[in-house]
């Protein structure tokens, strides 16, 4: 296996814990502890990204290197690399829970590609830190699996996300309790190799704001910003307007984000400003899900179904709210609330203009007319009545989407309606209930395309560049987890293939683009999942 160049800033640069072990504790005054992933059993490959591998200069010959398996199985190390945990804390479901830091990651190292590039790597359940807690440091198959597959689908689906280079069985079992109902069982473990410029959280800064460690707040800042947003550094040269224009960008970036989930009926789960990227991507893939039946109330997360803190359509409001506690953070240095109040509002335009903006993609409108239509504006009570019809009618929003595209908007007649819609239903009753209003809706976005006179090819390659066909449906992933739990990876490996081109037809790759079936309806790991993993 070829070697990597490392140049390790975060270790180097900022401080690190002078306590050394795994035991628990509290870590103040440090950004870092040194901890070496602990080794496994028998590390075993079961599925690697292949434009990961080039991201990092590696390719196949390097991936199935016996050593690599070993490398990221957490049982060696690479010469250069320099291994450790993060410190940060975290807002969990609305509170403040004090420390929380890396549990089961483990930084191996920033590698530098060929082209100069920056590139974390971090293990996903390499083991016991000091930040563990409770809890064993190790993650199981099912949810590496969904960890693997989700970050590298995101990726080819054009949303902001780190990446993952590989998945490793460990040969060891580890114990969960799906449900917290009292029903511990051993599952086979696994090790995720996570790949982004910076895993950098929310929550690195909330913690020494908590503990008034403003010295090194400061400097965790500027850090970042050095390191991860240099750009700023040249636009700008005072520090603290620097670190202004930083906490901006966060926010613009978290914007677009949210846009993005909602364009491709991604719901995240857990967005505890633990798992809020600094960078703005798709940080923490847990008991994340995609919506099937378009329902904005819908969470897959059970230890959220109380609440539903964390719903589909309530995401971007979350993600303002995980700002607000960004910017209570990092006010200490800046010290100014009024323009960290600008940015937060400047949040909400941006994600309003983007979502607009994807939206009228998603929609294949030319232009987006404001007009009459009461505070919405015209395309905005399209828009408003078409959600309304697809919540009440139950109805697969991937697939009506895609469908969309193929209206004849010059005769939208009932015949055709229904044999174009006919797969996006999931129950008759619920077809029927919305049907006079799902038709009227139709005959009125036909009347706006034929204004816009977009030819139909046109605009259903426009529509299709922004619609996925293909994305990892709750119980796609599930399927691939049953078999790999039976020892057959090659349904992770099938799925991720096809989620390499989520926006084309691929002929034969038919089932993977069918609405999610009956019986996965209720099914655990389809559409329920809790954060033990
Ligand atoms: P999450 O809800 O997965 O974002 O995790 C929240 C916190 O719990 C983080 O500090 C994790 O590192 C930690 N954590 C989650 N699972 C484990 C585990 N199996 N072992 C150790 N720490 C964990
Ligand atoms: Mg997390």
């Amino acid at each position: 296996m070829r070697e990597l160049r490392f140049d390790n800033r975060f270790v180097r640069e900022l401080p690190g814990d002078p306590v050394s072990g795994r035991h628990v504790r509290q870590v103040h005054g440090a950004c870092h502890s040194r901890v070496e992933p602990t080794p496994v059993r028998a590390p075993r490959l079961l599925a690697w990204a292949p434009e990961v591998a080039e991201l990092l200069g590696l390719d196949a010959t390097d991936v199935l290197d016996p050593r690599f398996a070993e490398v990221f199985g957490g049982n060696a190390l690479l010469p250069g690399m320099e291994p450790y945990a993060a410190c940060y804390g975290g807002h969990q479901f609305g509170n403040w829970a004090g420390q929380l830091g890396d549990g089961r990651a483990i930084t191996l190292g920033e590698a530098l590609n060929p082209q100069g590039q920056r590139w974390e790597l971090q293990l996903k359940g390499a083991g016991p830190t000091p930040y563990s807690r409770m809890a064993d440091g190790r993650a199981v198959l099912r949810s590496s699996i969904r960890e693997f597959i989700c970050s590298e689908a995101m990726h080819h689906l054009g949303v902001p996300t780190t990446r993952a280079l590989c998945l490793v069985a460990t040969g060891e079992q580890v114990v969960r309790d799906m449900f917290y109902d009292g029903h511990p069982r051993p599952e086979p473990g696994a090790v995720v190799c996570r790949v982004a410029p910076s895993f950098i959280r929310f929550g690195n800064f909330e913690i020494f704001a908590s503990r008034g460690e403003e010295a090194l707040l400061q400097q965790l800042i500027d850090f970042t910003i050095d390191r991860d947003f240099p750009e700023l550094v040249e636009a700008e040269a005072d520090p603290v307007v620097r670190r202004l224009r930083w906490f901006e960008e966060v926010c613009r970036r978290t914007a677009v984000l949210m846009a993005h989930w909602m364009r491709v009926g991604f719901v995240h789960g857990v967005m505890n400003t633990d798992n809020m990227s600094i960078l703005g991507m798709t940080i923490d893939y847990g008991p994340y899900g995609w919506i099937d039946d378009f329902d904005p109330d819908w969470t897959p997360n059970t230890t959220d179904a109380g609440g539903r803190r964390y719903r589909f359509g309530h995401q971007p409001r979350i993600a303002q709210w995980n700002l607000w506690q960004l910017a209570n953070a990092v006010y200490p240095v800046i010290q100014q609330v009024e323009p960290l109040e600008r940015a937060l509002a400047m949040y909400a335009d941006v994600h309003e203009a983007e979502n607009r903006r994807m939206t009228q993609q998603k929609l294949g409108l030319e232009t987006w007319r404001e007009g009459e239509g009461g505070e919405e504006g015209e395309d905005g009570a399209l828009v408003a009545e078409l959600h309304r019809i697809l919540q009440a009618g139950e109805m697969d929003m991937t697939l009506f989407f895609r469908r969309l595209a193929e209206l004849d908007v010059a005769q939208p007649d009932p015949v055709h309606v229904d044999e174009l819609f006919g797969e996006v239903f999931y129950e008759e009753a619920r077809r029927n209930e919305v049907a006079a209003a799902f038709q009227a809706w139709l005959a009125r976005y036909a009347a706006r395309l034929r204004e816009e006179g977009v030819p139909a090819a046109l605009r259903k390659a426009r529509m299709d560049a922004v619609n996925p066909l293909y994305v990892p449906r709750n119980y796609l992933a599930q399927q691939a987890i049953d078999r790999a739990e039976q020892g057959d990876a090659s349904g992770v490996v099938e799925l991720l293939e096809v989620l390499r081109g989520p926006y084309a037809e691929q002929p034969g790759r038919e089932a993977f683009a069918a609405r999610r079936p009956d019986w996965a309806r209720h099914k655990a790991g389809c559409s329920m999942l809790s954060c033990s993993s």
